[in-house]
């Protein structure tokens, strides 16, 4: 069972390795300029150690609970080996707890969020890395974003918080929509960023259905979860 799984994640790791080559072939870039990041929520850790072994150093996690269990449960060594990003909705109460395990959170869309976590991180002893989550649906559908309009305000918020450092924007191409138009939406919006903020040079886009996309259209970071582990087991 163990191995199989080790060989159905190593089979599936390479899969989304060699369509992040082609992709980055088509697009004239550099493979070194994109992270993968394995979005792992819904499965066990024993799926991230397996990970970790076939050189998988970023994951992601949506929930709170789930995401500082599995860590907790990491060994110092494995710990080091792997960034954890916390890619999922968060509430203000919630934040300053994420703030204590998470590397990165991707998930920033207010104030209060971001000054959660920077009292989180102060209060740990840390600096974390954060991304503004981008509405690309433009609908405020509550799956989490603020518009692009709305980025610059918050933006300059996150900069002047000590233990935050803003990396870059993240988005999910709204359900139905062209990737590419929702994509060449957020390339822009990063560039627009990058003329305050040059340090922010991050994109995190593209999942397991449209990282070609996202590659073509500027990303630095992927979260692929259900090409690499398979369909998540059913929510609790
Ligand atoms: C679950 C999740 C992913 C991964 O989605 P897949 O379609 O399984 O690749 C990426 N980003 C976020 C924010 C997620 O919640």
């Amino acid at each position: 069972m163990s191995e199989a799984r080790e060989e159905e994640l190593a089979k599936n790791l390479e899969g989304v390795r060699e369509r992040i080559r082609i992709a980055c072939l088509a697009a004239g870039r550099a493979e070194a300029d994109i992270t993968l990041i394995v979005v792992t929520k819904f499965h066990p850790l024993e799926d991230v150690r397996r990970l970790i072994g076939l050189g998988v150093r970023h994951i992601g996690e949506n929930r709170d609970q789930e995401a500082a269990a599995k860590v907790a449960d990491l060994d110092a060594q494995e710990r080091r080996a792997l960034t954890v990003h916390f890619v999922g909705q968060l509430q203000s109460n919630k934040a300053g707890h994420v703030a204590g395990y998470a590397d990165c959170v991707q998930s920033v869309d207010r104030s209060k969020i971001a000054e959660a976590l920077d009292r989180g991180a102060e209060r740990a002893g840390r600096v974390v890395d954060v991304f503004i989550q981008v509405d690309l649906a433009g609908t405020d559908a509550g799956r989490g974003g603020l518009q692009l309009a709305d980025v610059p305000r918050l933006a300059a918020e996150i900069a002047v918080l000590p233990a935050l450092r803003l990396r870059g924007l993240m988005a999910v191409a709204p359900l139905g929509s062209d990737a590419d138009e929702a994509f060449t939406h957020l390339q822009q919006g990063g560039a627009q960023l990058q003329l305050e903020h040059p340090d922010a040079t991050s994109i995190s886009a593209g999942m397991s259905g449209d990282l070609e996309q996202a590659i073509a259209h500027g990303a630095t970071h992927l979260r692929v979860g259900s090409a690499i582990l398979g369909s998540r087991p059913p929510q609790r």
